[in-house]
């Protein structure tokens, strides 16, 4: 038998972005926002701690900006590679 009753579910209503505070893009119930993410273990300096920053379009591509504009500093033969678009893009 099985006993059923109305339980409050929590969902996300709302993205907003932890560096400028802009709400992210939604559309059809689908929010557009990239996540950077990382739970470092055992052999790490901070291990145990985990971050999480949800960023809008525009941060999110600001932050691929800067990082391809640090790698490019430390790796000069890399720098044709960081001009295309693809940096960091899974297929
Ligand atoms: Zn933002």
């Amino acid at each position: 038998m099985r006993v059923t009753a109305e339980v409050p579910v929590e969902s996300v209503v709302q993205v907003l972005c932890d560096v400028c505070g802009n709400e992210t893009n939604c559309s059809g119930g689908k929010h557009e926002y990239g996540t950077l993410s990382a739970h470092w273990g055992y052999a790490s300096s901070r291990d145990g701690d985990r971050y999480m920053v949800d960023l809008c379009e525009g941060c999110f591509f600001s932050v691929i900006e800067y990082l391809k504009e640090k790698r490019v500093r430390s790796d000069l033969d890399s720098m044709d590679d960081l001009h295309q678009s693809s940096f960091g893009l899974i297929r």
